[in-house]
């Protein structure tokens, strides 16, 4: 099958080995393979079964996707073995080395590009080295970065609270120097402020940008990154909206730590918008006594939750928070399928640590969010939601006041604005992959344009 220009676009897509780099890379495949390009997924060989079976699925659908392995160099870098994914780095003084290890991939990275010769390459913007069009989640962080970069107004305030706006940015948008990411903090240049200065560099270089994002949820800044600083971009997002039936959904990512029966019984016994959905993403770990604090608010707040307590690696499990408060809700401790949960109507409220990819799916799902940001760009995919969507509400270091606020919102029904905002945008977002609207549109002039070079 080819595209509608008769001529065959390959394009290889490389994530970077992160479950929230690796699962929105897939899901972006798919559309271009609807639209009759080849599309190459390139991973390593502990990082393949992560994508097979969604693979394997798609292409019984008849659509050309395949999977291509590079090996990873974990002795060469000096990691354990089957050390290939974030997931799997243990400690933080091990990232190093992770790092390294991902830029040695530039070589057997290489020769298979020569091998398949294909018609482009999309590279993850943490393989800064690799770039012909690169994936980037959503504009507003992409503009906010490059505003930070520029103009610093971080060093311009004389303590971590005093606010700032950030400078040349549409919105007044403020923050502290205590909400930026760690990176943003240091002085002292690091391999991953490195890597990240790199992959802000590589956006200029690359022929273009394809973001997950759509042109209504974020009109100003999409305006502001590609008519006022210049890029080249493209929104096709949101791109988890590509998996259409459950068993699609439920493939995403990990095998799912719960039966699918178990949580949908559960929440089949549940009134509309009652329960709160609790998700830190696939990364953050949080601590026994967080975890604890969590438990205790949430066995005060009465309130019904899913809450997804990720397990964390080498420490003594310490299960007593569990027994808290499983008369009220469900703990899954490990991997939840998170787009069919969010899609379930019993789900009234999301707390989020507010991940691109998690706000974005919060947004298609029409959901309210309590934003608890953490680390890397979360901070301003937060401020996107609470003071230019304002379809969530921020919480400072919180715990209780969080929990209060999801109860708060997925009590209120329609009278909270944030509710109907955000059923407004979760309508709008579906409509947007759908023929016509444009995220469909602009999917569509990318593939003519690439078929074109
Ligand atoms: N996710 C999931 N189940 C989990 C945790 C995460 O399905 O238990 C998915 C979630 O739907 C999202 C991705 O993993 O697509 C996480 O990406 P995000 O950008 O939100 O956060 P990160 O994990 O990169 O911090």
């Amino acid at each position: 099958m080819a595209t509608e220009s008769g001529y065959q676009l390959h394009i290889f897509f490389f994530p970077f080995m992160a479950q929230g780099h690796m699962i929105p890379t897939i899901d972006m495949a798919k559309p271009f393979a609807v639209r009759g390009v080849k599309a190459t997924v390139v991973t390593t060989p502990c990082n393949a079964p992560l994508v097979s079976k969604t693979v394997e699925r798609t292409r019984t659908l008849g659509l050309n996707i395949d999977i291509q392995i590079v090996k990873f160099p974990t002795v060469e870098a000096s990691l354990p073995e089957g050390c290939e994914n974030v997931d799997s780095v243990s400690s933080p003084d091990m990232f190093p080395a992770f790092f390294i290890a991902t830029k040695m991939l530039q070589e057997p990275l290489e020769q298979l590009l020569k091998d398949y010769q294909p018609s482009c390459l999309g590279a993850d913007m943490f393989f800064p080295w690799a770039t012909d069009v690169a994936a980037k989640p959503v504009f507003f962080s992409l503009a906010a970065n490059d505003a930070m970069r520029l103009y610093e107004p971080h060093k311009k305030v004389s303590s971590d609270s005093e606010a700032f706006v950030i400078p040349n940015f549409p919105g007044e948008i403020k923050l502290t120097r205590a909400q930026l990411p760690d990176f943003t903090q240091q002085d002292v240049e690091t391999d991953f402020t490195k890597l990240l200065k790199e992959a802000a560099e590589s956006k200029l270089r690359s022929y273009g940008v394809v973001v997950n994002s759509f042109y209504e949820l974020e009109p100003v800044y999409e305006d502001h990154y590609r008519k006022v600083l210049g890029r080249k971009a493209w929104h096709i997002g949101p791109v988890s909206l590509c998996n259409k039936d459950a068993e699609d959904k439920a493939q995403r990512g990990e095998k799912a730590s719960i039966d699918e029966h178990e949580y949908l019984k559960w929440l089949g016994t549940k009134k509309p918008n009652s329960v709160v959905y609790i998700c830190f993403g696939s990364t953050a770990k949080l601590s026994d006594s967080q975890l604890m604090e969590i438990a205790m608010c949430l066995e005060d707040s009465g309130q019904q939750f899913i809450w997804v307590a990720r397990k964390g690696k080498n420490e003594n499990e310490e299960e007593g928070f569990e027994k808290r408060v499983e008369d009220e809700g469900l703990i899954i401790r490990g991997w939840a399928p998170q787009v069919l949960i969010l899609d379930h109507e019993a789900v009234g409220g999301f707390v989020t640590h507010c991940g691109w990819n998690s706000t974005l799916e919060g947004v298609t799902t029409g959901l309210p969010m309590v934003t608890w940001p953490m680390a890397a760009e979360q901070f301003y995919n937060e401020k996107l939601a609470t003071d230019v969507l304002k379809i969530g509400v921020g919480v400072d270091d919180i715990k209780m006041e969080a929990i209060e606020e999801a109860v708060r919102l997925s009590m209120a029904g329609d009278e909270a604005e944030e509710i109907s905002r955000a059923k407004a945008l979760g309508k709008m977002a579906k409509r947007v992959v759908e023929e016509g609207g444009s995220s469909y549109s602009d999917l569509n002039a990318l593939i003519k344009e690439l078929s074109s070079l």
